[in-house]
């Protein structure tokens, strides 16, 4: 039976470990599908303050762990099949294992949606990137595309105009899912030249080991053709880490969790950090954050029935 358990390895599981464990609470970590959370599918960090020369992103979440498990906290790797919080202790099952505790603090994070080609995955951090705040800087004076037809593919390709010498956003139909002032703003940005009704069959070139072309195809016409880019940013959505949690804690449609403030969900006892519950910011900084204040939360929580 533990004080608190805590789902996820990411910058908000890591820093509420961090946090737990010099309260003297002996943190359970379960560390997840993706160990380390987006930052270990980025490469260089130059956003995250304490660190003027960059950190390259995994190297930044071993830190906060070994930090972590310096005052404590242990680590296992699993992943959460069923959770049962029904009643107090809480019950996670996690490889066939049930483990208890007294406090929750879910960490899960959010996944970004990938087109799920075949050289997608080869090519992330190398080219490929989910998002734009974080390596829109690297492709200075570059051939930049973006994919999605949502406000996120709007907003990150009016960013990287910041950037690049041109945005092609890609987009599978030739409606927008955005809203009218997102799309107004972008057909106004004479960087930015619009593709719709296409997609993207592949991205090349895994032997060079670097982003370099797409291949598109336009729905309608069957047309292909390849395109040359340097960054090929994904703004397609991404889907919360919520599973084992529905039917139990408060969920908005797309399955993030509703905060009832603070770190609070609505079962007293289980808390939120980061992009579990963070739609709008999704930095590293701010899930740090999030995981502090939920950490803090468990800790008053245990203090007020006498730990
Ligand atoms: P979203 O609204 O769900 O849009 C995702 C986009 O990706 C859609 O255009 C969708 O195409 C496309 N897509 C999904 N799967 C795809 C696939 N397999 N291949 C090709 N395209 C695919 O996601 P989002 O843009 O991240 O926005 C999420 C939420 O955050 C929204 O509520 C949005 O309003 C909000 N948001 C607001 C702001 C802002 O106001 N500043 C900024 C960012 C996000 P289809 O349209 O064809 O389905």
């Amino acid at each position: 039976m533990r004080n608190v358990i805590i789902i996820g390895s990411g910058c908000a599981g890591n820093t509420a470990a961090i946090y737990a464990a010099r309260a003297n609470l002996k943190p359970l970590v379960i560390v997840g599908h993706e160990p380390g959370g987006q930052l270990s599918m980025t490469t260089e960090v130059e956003n995250f303050p304490g660190f003027p020369d960059g950190i390259m992103g995994p190297q930044l979440v071993e830190n906060m762990k070994q930090q972590a498990i310096k005052f404590g906290a242990e680590y296992i790797f699993g992943k959460v099949e069923v959770a049962d919080l029904g009643k107090r202790p809480f019950r996670l099952k996690i490889d066939d294992e049930w483990h208890e505790c007294s406090t929750l603090i879910i960490a899960s994070g959010a996944s970004a949606r990938w087109l799920g080609l075949p050289n997608e995955q080869k090519l992330i951090g190398h080219g490929v990137s989910s998002c734009a705040t974080c390596d829109g800087f690297f492709y200075r004076g570059k051939k930049i595309m973006v994919i999605g037809g949502g406000d996120s593919a709007m907003e990150e390709a009016n960013f990287l105009t910041r950037f690049g010498e041109e945005v092609t956003l890609v987009h599978r139909r030739d409606e927008f899912r955005a809203s009218k002032i997102m799309i107004d703003r972008c057909k106004a940005n004479p960087k930015i030249k619009f593709l719709t009704n296409t997609v993207v069959d592949d991205i090349l070139d895994v032997e060079k080991g670097f982003v370099s072309a797409a291949r598109l195809r336009n729905v309608k016409t069957g047309e292909t053709w390849t395109q040359e880019v340097d960054g090929f940013f994904l703004a397609i959505g991404h889907i919360p880490n919520t599973k084992p949690f529905v039917g139990q804690l408060d969920l908005d449609p797309d399955g993030y969790i509703i905060s009832h403030g603070g770190a609070r969900t609505n079962i007293p006892g289980v808390f939120h950090a980061g992009d579990v519950e963070d739609r709008t910011y999704r930095q590293a900084i701010t899930a740090s954050g999030a995981g502090c204040k939920a950490a803090i939360e468990a800790e008053r929580f245990l203090e007020a029935e006498g730990h």
